[in-house]
């Protein structure tokens, strides 16, 4: 992200996201693959809300560390704002500035649930931050008309029913943990509608309440990302995200030896290891680290690459990287797992092939001259502009308080 830092007293609450429409009905629980509506409407609907996000606990907004839960947090700011909301953000110390007050709270980081086992007891340390935003939520919950929650923890989850305030949780990655499924079954029966997620693919994830979390997608700014209608040369690839094992980036490195293209990959470096060992596998792979960017620099960055590679091993709950990159002018090759592949139109917007088919991706490179690049951009704006994504969960915060009430 790139924006400065903020104390704990900073005040602005003005961003703006001005990206053209935003979808038009309200309600919409993505019920058929791939089936986000595009944008329609720009006007708010409903009336002004207090609403207070809980940022991840693993780590500072800015950090890399929580990974796509930083930009849809920066999204749904802009976004919520944009139609009249008022916004706070709480978030652990050192957090930037998002372009809403945010809190910041101390304490020690939460460890991230992808690193813990499906058996694995919830952990806390001592003094957690965790335990400390959510002190504060309920020392200030009546200043709020409802808290929508970004963690992907236990907690928060098994808190829900003790606060007087409405708690939405979008959780951000499919099912990890059998302790944090249950705790998300036992709350959606006290308290239906109160968890969505990015993907239908990510909702699957949790069969025994698949069909009760409601599908909002995600979203960007989609202004701030510059369109390059051709790709650079020398022709290279791109790769963004955590260089971390479930990512996948031991395929990055196969496609780039079987190519013979280079492969430009940014992203917070969270495990030495897995790109050592890659490296080391396929020695005729060009590949570079070109290092973790903030937003605008990581857009800039990105823009020139024939096509951007997600090969992740695991089910991706959405995938920010893949409308980030579409935003650009840049196709996708993607994986048919998980978000990627209600994201990228096969053919269209890039090519998605089956999972862990290398071959397939290898050949997906040799027919990216069909890609037309305005089409990714153009699919963007459409459905994944900041203003789509909040009329979303806009539609979603509305039903939730109006459900409460009742409760
Ligand atoms: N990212 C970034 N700078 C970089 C590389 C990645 O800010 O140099 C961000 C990117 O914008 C995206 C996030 O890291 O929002 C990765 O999110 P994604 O949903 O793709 O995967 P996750 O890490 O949540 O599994």
């Amino acid at each position: 992200m790139a924006e400065s830092a903020a104390s704990s007293s900073s005040s602005s609450s003005s961003g703006s996201a001005g990206s053209a429409g935003s979808a038009g009905s309200a309600g919409w629980s993505g019920s058929r693959p791939g089936a986000l509506p595009p944008a329609t409407s720009a006007a708010p609907a409903g009336r002004t809300r207090r609403i207070l996000i809980c940022s991840t606990p693993v780590g500072p907004l800015g950090s890399g560390i929580g990974g796509g839960v930083e930009l849809t947090l920066h999204s749904l700011v802009l976004g919520l704002t944009a139609r009249g909301h008022h916004v706070e953000v709480v978030a652990p110390e050192g957090s930037l500035h998002v372009g809403a007050r945010v809190h910041q709270i101390a304490g020690a980081p939460q460890t991230s649930s992808q690193t813990v086992g499906r058996d694995a007891p919830i952990e806390m340390p001592a003094r957690p931050v965790l335990g400390a935003m959510w002190d504060w939520v309920r020392e200030h919950q009546a200043h709020f008309d409802v808290v929508l929650n970004l963690a992907y923890d236990w907690l928060p989850v098994y808190l829900t029913p003790f606060l007087d305030v409405p708690v939405a949780h979008l959780v951000s990655m499919g099912s990890l943990n059998e302790a944090m499924d249950v705790a998300l079954a036992d709350l959606l029966e006290v308290r239906p509608g109160a968890a969505a997620v990015h993907s239908r693919a990510q909702a699957a994830t949790f069969p025994a309440i698949a069909d009760r979390l409601r599908v909002v997608g995600n979203g960007i700014a989609v202004e701030r990302y510059d369109v390059h209608l051709t790709a650079d040369e020398p022709r290279h690839l791109g790769f963004v995200g955590r260089i971390s094992p479930e990512k996948g980036i031991d395929d990055v490195f196969a496609i780039a030896q079987a190519t013979g293209l280079p492969v430009k990959a940014w992203g917070l470096m969270q495990d030495e290891a897995c790109w050592r060992e890659a490296a080391a596998q396929y020695p005729g792979a060009q590949v570079t680290y070109e290092g973790f960017l903030a937003t605008d620099d990581l857009q800039a960055a990105i823009g020139g690459c024939a096509a951007l590679l997600m090969t992740p091993k695991w089910v991706e709950a959405f995938g920010n990287v893949a409308i980030e990159a579409m935003a650009c002018g840049v196709p996708v090759i993607a994986y048919r797992r998980g978000g990627p592949a209600e994201i990228v139109v096969d053919g269209e917007t890039g090519f998605l092939v089956d999972p862990d088919d290398i071959d397939g991706a290898i050949l997906a490179v040799s027919r990216l001259g069909e890609i037309d690049r305005l089409m990714c951009r153009q699919r963007v704006d459409e459905r994944y502009s900041t203003d789509a994504l909040a009329e979303r969960v806009d539609a979603w915060l509305g039903d939730l308080i109006r459900l409460d009430a009742r409760v």
